[in-house]
């Protein structure tokens, strides 16, 4: 078990030994308060009593009734402590059972969080090991090679500079997650118009576009959305940039944008590989790629871009959804508040 796990374990014990003690110290207090109140009460019953034999029966002496009050007190006394032991009894039994699943329940997010981080360290120390492995690789086989030339040497180093862009890529989009994750600060989001945020999204992936003659086409509006103009623009650059990447050549890209009374929708349609009906609930997951992705487009990502969307939507109290047809096309749906 990892040192976080273990932690989490101890933090576990804690949690339901505070959780049993304040319904302990709750029941005993209920318990010290209704023995108090019973026991006043059954004296003050007895006494009554008492009084009235006193004064209707003559035969019996005052000694013999004050050691019937007290035989008959102790009496409800004794009767009384053993319910309370039971019910305290039971009570640790119930409330060390019901504290334990209330501590699990509450540590759960954090055993989520914690599971999650280690498998998103072990995902991203494996990205970035895959191309240093292949530039160490090619260096020792070079070295190796008595008679290397500056033709080979300068393949080598082209070779290398490749992987060095891929961890650049790949740092970089780490680094953009762990930003997501600190606090974030609203206090200087302005309304912006959608169709600018949509355009200047489109004009970093033009060149992708028209490369491959896909057409994108871009809606006329007039809404505006709140936010952060340059996270906005990243989200659209991500959803434009698969909806090009897993296009076919000559394909089309429609977004649609239409609004409801709150909320600002826009729908990036796409008629490309569509995405398969077991891969769909995981595509928002860090370092999920489809099969069909990893195979025709290895270079080409690593999994993090729908995950920084998603990151993006909610930091703006908007979502993503998405339908996909495989072999058909995708339609990606982002919704975010006016
Ligand atoms: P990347 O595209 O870098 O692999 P993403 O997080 O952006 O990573 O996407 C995760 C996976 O979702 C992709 O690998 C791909 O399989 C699938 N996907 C995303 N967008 C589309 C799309 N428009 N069409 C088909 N598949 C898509």
């Amino acid at each position: 078990m990892s040192l976080p796990h273990l932690t989490l374990k101890s933090a576990r014990v804690r949690l339901t030994l505070t959780y049993l003690s304040i319904i302990m110290a709750l029941t005993l207090g209920f318990s010290a308060v209704f023995y108090h109140q019973s026991i006043t009460g059954a004296d003050a019953g007895l006494s009554k009593q008492i009084q009235e034999l006193r004064d209707n029966l003559y035969f019996t002496t005052t000694a013999n009734l004050e050691q019937i009050h007290d035989v008959e007190l102790r009496r409800f006394r004794d009767n009384l402590l053993a319910k309370l032991a039971l019910f305290n009894a039971g009570m640790l039994t119930v409330g060390a059972a019901t504290s334990y699943l209330l501590a699990r329940r509450s540590l759960r997010p954090l055993e989520e969080a914690l599971t999650s981080q280690s498998r998103f360290t072990s995902d991203a120390a494996h990205e970035l090991r895959t191309p240093l492995t292949a530039m160490k690789t090619e260096i020792e086989v070079s070295l190796r090679d008595k008679k290397l030339d500056t033709k080979e040497a300068r393949a080598v180093f082209r070779s290398n500079l490749e992987e060095i862009a891929k961890l650049e890529t790949l740092t970089a989009a780490l680094l953009r997650l762990a930003r997501r994750s600190e606090k974030i600060d609203k206090t200087n989001w302005q309304s912006y118009k959608i169709s600018e945020i949509l355009q200047a999204a489109y004009k970093r992936l033009a060149d992708k576009a028209s490369a491959r003659e896909i057409t994108v086409k871009l809606p006329k509006t007039k809404a505006v959305v709140c936010g952060d103009p340059d996270q906005l623009v990243e989200l659209f650059v991500t959803l434009f940039g698969n909806a090009i990447k897993y296009s076919h050549d000559k394909g089309d890209v429609d977004v649609r944008v239409h609004e409801t009374e709150r909320k600002i929708v826009v729908d990036i349609i796409d008629s490309g590989v569509g995405i398969a009906d077991v891969d769909l609930p995981h595509i928002f997951e860090r370092f999920y790629r489809a099969d069909q992705s990893r195979t025709r487009s290895a270079a080409e990502g690593y999994g993090l871009g729908l995950s920084l969307a998603e990151a993006i939507a909610t930091v703006h109290d908007g979502k993503i959804t998405v339908k996909s047809t495989y072999g058909k096309g995708s339609t990606f749906t982002v919704t975010l508040p006016k």
